[in-house]
């Protein structure tokens, strides 16, 4: 008889893991939502937008479900600051990739990757190679098509605890009818792997381990705000790298700057004039809310309140202002994990995450921006800078690190990198076990790790 593993979470790395795992194990996967859907209720977070714009998901696929599926990698160095070794993890970044992008659609990604570096060298910056295939992809279905197999049983409900097996009697996970109060049901399993994401992850482990009013610390994100406008020479490199479109992808390069041992990414984007009014405000990301959220009046009234950010949006959208003299400045921050910011959990009550920047993370990207500034005076002609004390941070959803505490060994290329302490035969795999992001968008990373996991559990089997 094949052994069961329990999959908690159907999102990126959950729909991952159980294809992959599905014909050498009676696979179940526990996801809470049966139908596409936000999450706006199951943490409370008072800064960053984290329940006011989509920022996770529930149902097949996930947060997948609304995602843009940028795909990046992380830097060498990051990778070791996460505790992974980047010789290990290489091969499964090439399977990451061709999971998303078939052999040639990559050599021509990999094409625009190269004449951007050579655009670019500098002794300053560095780039960062970002692909967002055109094809906007739910993980849960594009997984099953790309390893399809043995059928995966669904199990629809809340996750509440792991049990650990004891001699003699197996492991199980208790499950709670979402939303809902029907009482709890057991899932007997011999293996269990956790993916109920970056926030839900750590719940779930400090209630299995007896934690029910610990403190998580280790969060960290990528903050990301408009912080200027630029209007470029019209000859200037930056307009050559910042959108390249191939037949399958865009190409876009993002400009990486290091102060004080924190990364800041700069990315340009169209804009119609140096006027910061389209940037500023609650109309900033509107076309991006609105495509995942059309029906919203309060988002509609924003829209006909801005309609320069409107005109903006289109412009980055289509691809069209991607040759004009105009660009808006946007970064995407470095944070590390904290002992102070974390998930507090109370009995009764909702988990409250204290996600915020620090004044010295502040201080590391102003000054990263200024050297971007400072980098390219002679391709600006003009600029605009939006004051740093009210740069509007919003949290760009790669929720990570909260983990860290209860996960084995990083460094190691074996399952014990995965392995949750205290927990014998379960396994934790999606952001929470990232202990940096550099300034890397992690799904390309999640879905390279859920293929090293793949293989080492049926390896261990
Ligand atoms: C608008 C938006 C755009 C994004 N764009 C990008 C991008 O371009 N590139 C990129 O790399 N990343 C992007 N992300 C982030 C990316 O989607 C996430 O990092 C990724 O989905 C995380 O994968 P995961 O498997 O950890 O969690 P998720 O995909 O969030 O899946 C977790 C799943 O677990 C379920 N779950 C949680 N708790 C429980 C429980 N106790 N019991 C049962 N089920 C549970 C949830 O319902 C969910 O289905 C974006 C996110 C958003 C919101």
């Amino acid at each position: 008889m094949k052994k069961r593993v329990v999959v908690i979470g159907a999102g990126l790395c959950g729909s991952v893991v159980s294809t992959l795992l599905r014909d050498d194990f009676e696979v179940t996967v526990v996801e809470q939502g049966r139908k596409k859907k936000p999450l706006f209720t199951d943490v409370d977070c008072p800064t960053g937008e984290l329940n006011t714009s989509i920022n996770r998901a529930e149902g097949l696929g996930g947060t997948t479900n609304y995602w843009h599926n940028a795909l990046i990698e992380l830097a060498a160095d990051d990778l070791r600051k996460a505790g992974i070794v980047p010789a290990t993890i290489a091969p499964y970044y090439q399977k990451a990739w061709s999971f998303f992008l078939g052999k040639s659609e990559l050599d021509d990604c990999n094409r625009a990757r190269d004449a951007n570096l050579a655009h670019l060298q500098s002794a300053i910056s560095t780039v960062a190679h970002m692909v967002l295939p055109q094809a906007r992809h739910n993980v849960w279905q594009l997984a099953n098509k790309t390893n399809p197999g043995a059928d995966i049983a669904v199990e629809y409900g809340h996750a509440e605890k792991i049990v650990a097996p004891t001699a003699g009697a197996r492991g199980y996970v208790e499950i709670r009818e979402a939303h809902g109060d029907r009482g709890l049901r057991r899932l007997d399993a011999d293996v269990v792997v956790t993916c109920a994401g970056g926030l839900g992850t750590p719940v779930l482990l400090a209630r299995s381990l007896g934690q029910d009013d610990g403190f998580v610390p280790g969060y960290h994100d990528h903050p990301m705000a408009y912080v200027a406008k630029v209007k470029l020479r019209p000859d200037s490199r930056l307009k050559a790298i910042s959108c390249t479109t191939t037949r399958a992808a865009e190409v876009r390069a993002g400009i990486v700057y290091e102060t004080d041992d924190l990364k800041t990414v700069v990315y340009l984007r169209p804009a119609v004039d140096l006027r910061l009014g389209s940037i500023t405000g609650p109309a900033r990301y509107i076309l991006s809310d609105l495509r995942n959220d059309p029906f919203s009046p309060k988002k509609i009234m924003m829209l006909l309140g801005n309609l320069e950010a409107v005109r903006e949006a289109i412009l980055f959208k289509t691809g069209l202002g991607f040759r004009g003299d105009y660009y808006s400045v946007l970064i995407l921050g470095e944070q590390t994990p904290l002992p102070t910011r974390g998930i507090a959990m109370t009995t009764g009550k909702r988990p409250l995450l204290n996600w915020e920047v620090t004044p010295a993370e502040l201080a590391s990207y102003d000054a990263s921006v200024t050297k971007f500034l400072a980098e390219f005076a002679a391709d600006i002609v003009e600029h605009e800078v939006v004051p740093t004390p009210t740069w509007a941070f919003r949290n760009a959803a790669h929720h990570s690190g909260t983990a860290n505490q209860f996960c084995a060994v990083p460094g190691d290329a074996s399952l014990d990198f995965f392995a949750a302490k205290g927990l014998p035969g379960a396994f934790v795999c999606d952001g929470s076990v990232l202990r940096a992001g550099g300034i890397a968008n992690s799904g390309l990373t999640l879905v390279a790790l859920s293929y090293r996991l793949a293989e080492l559990i049926r390896a261990d089997a």
